[in-house]
């Protein structure tokens, strides 16, 4: 297929076995700036998910024979074609997802570049003991088919997180996007036909029913999930019945330590995009700002007056925009119950507060809250939208207390001069990664992961590769 053939904005089907396929019942895909329905998708019925597992299984026998170097090259292929239809990509994901550009364009060439980057890694055979009469291997064997499962706030980059070290380590995987966000899936798994062989990457959508026929799938040997722990812990359940493998990434609570020794209007504007990145529709978001006493007020100004002077909430593909709108319906109902629930307990806004329901798209204001208590659910829980209570902290060891004081351990971050304490305090931290003076940093070569309830396993470096594969240990007596 010429890639210029590809029509990234219309005709949406899906990929099973290297067909494009439709369906008779279709979903509707919805902008979330206008509300409109924009795009109908196929709804995989049962038959045709057991077509793509069937796929799956028989091209797994042979991908996994194909060596490594070619299984890398057809990554790093499909990472320069997405580089090629980036355009395309930018403007389709901010039309089902809702992202302004600027976060569009950081997520399609993020996945490009994570598609290179993981076309790079290798696990190499171990040599673990070798003498006259005996040697010990231990090599990395592709663990089958996958099935990756995938949230709507940032829909192609965790699905290539997942495919590319699968393909890499030799597995064959099907996708299945979030019913809310299926489109930028559907054809990054359509232009890739031409860089794998039929059935080695699938695409699926429809419903959550799909999910659950993965999990419990005998013929799906691993689940790559991100998303919400509350269905992480429903993947874990219906994995157990065929001892699967499981990859969570799950939900957050972030914790923000603002030391003492801060320019309140220096980090303003780092804290504002901790907290606001995707409209905090982020795992990674700074979901609580522990700000020391002693700078409280002098930050808790400067973001007021970064917020007011800087963000504009609105539609997406308008220049203009800051921040988008929330993308679904059921996640905008969610976020107004902590609105509903801050008022209703008398915490005081100093930002926002008001979400106008008859406005065209699911908007809502960047809101902080002015400390409220810490059992408020604004603090423990994830709000998953731009709301975020300011807390004040006076004791090290107490605010490192706060800090973990939550089922979640996905990130932290923590904001200050002094190196020493910055690192004191990192190390106490109950996170998967803590970010000091900055945040929201990844790569391709560093290990991504919750802590307790934030999830099982890691995604990226090759501990993720690793989580492709089954180690397998070989032993030879000479003679
Ligand atoms: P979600 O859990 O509702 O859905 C995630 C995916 O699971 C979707 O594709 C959905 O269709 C599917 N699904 C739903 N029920 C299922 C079931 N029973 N079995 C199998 N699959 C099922 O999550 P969401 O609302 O799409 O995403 C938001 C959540 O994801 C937040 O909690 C956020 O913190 C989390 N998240 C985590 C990370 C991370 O890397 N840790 C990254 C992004 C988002």
């Amino acid at each position: 297929m010429e890639l210029s053939m590809l029509k990234i904005t219309s005709d949406f089907s899906m990929t099973i076995n290297g067909e494009s396929v439709r369906t008779q019942s279709t979903l509707p895909v919805q902008n979330p700036a206008n509300k409109s329905v924009f795009a109908e998708v196929p709804d995989c019925g049962r038959e045709l998910f057991e077509e793509a597992v069937k796929g799956a299984r028989a091209a797994f026998t042979k991908w996994r024979r194909v060596p490594w170097e070619q299984r890398q090259a057809a990554v790093l292929a499909l990472g320069n074609a997405l580089e090629q239809h980036a355009e395309e990509f930018i403007e389709l994901l901010t039309r089902e997802q809702g992202k302004p550009r600027a976060g569009a364009e950081w997520e399609i060439f993020g996945s490009a570049a994570w598609l290179k980057g993981i076309a790079a890694q290798r696990l190499e055979d171990e040599l673990v003991f070798e003498d006259e009469q005996r040697k010990v291997i231990t090599r990395y064997t592709p663990i089958g088919v996958v099935g990756a499962i995938v949230p709507w706030n940032f829909p192609l980059l965790l699905a290539v997180w997942k495919i590319a070290p699968a393909l890499v380590a030799g597995c064959t995987v099907i996708v299945k996007p979030s019913p809310y966000t299926p489109l930028c899936d559907l054809k990054f798994v359509e232009l890739a036909k031409q860089f794998l062989p039929p059935g080695v990457l699938s695409c699926v959508t429809g419903g959550d029913d799909l999910g659950r026929w993965m999990t419990a799938s005998p013929d799906i040997d691993k689940i790559a999930f991100t998303g919400s722990t509350e269905t992480g812990r429903h993947v874990m359940r219906s994995a157990a019945d065929t001892i699967k493998r499981v990859t969570l990434e799950l939900g957050g609570n972030d914790p923000a330590i603002v030391l003492p020794d801060v320019d309140p209007k220096e980090v303003a504007p780092k804290l504002f995009w901790a907290a606001f990145q995707n409209n905090a529709q982020f795992c990674n978001a700074a979901k609580r700002l522990y700000i020391h006493e002693s700078v409280y007020d002098e930050v808790k100004t400067a973001l007021v007056e970064f917020i007011t002077d800087n963000v504009v909430v609105g539609d997406g593909a308008q220049p203009q925009t800051t921040l988008g709108p929330i993308q679904n319906k059921m996640q905008f109902d969610k976020v107004k119950e902590y609105f509903a629930d801050c008022k209703s307990n008398g915490y005081e806004f100093l930002v926002g507060g008001e979400i106008d329901d008859a406005a065209d798209g699911w908007f809502v204001p960047v809101t902080l809250v002015d400390n409220p208590p810490e059992s408020s659910r604004i603090v423990q829980e994830e709000p998953f939208g731009p709301i975020l209570p300011l807390l004040k902290w006076s004791d090290e060891d107490d605010v490192i207390a706060r800090a973990n004081d939550t089922i979640f351990g996905l990130g932290a971050s923590v904001w200050g001069a002094d190196t020493d304490a910055l690192q004191r305090i990192a190390e106490q931290l109950e996170a998967g990664t803590v970010w000091l003076n900055e945040v929201h940093m990844y790569s391709p070569n560093q290990a991504f992961g919750g802590h307790k309830q934030s999830g099982l396993g890691c995604e990226n470096s090759l501990h993720g590769l690793a989580e492709y594969t089954n180690w397998q240990t070989i032993t030879l007596r000479k003679s």
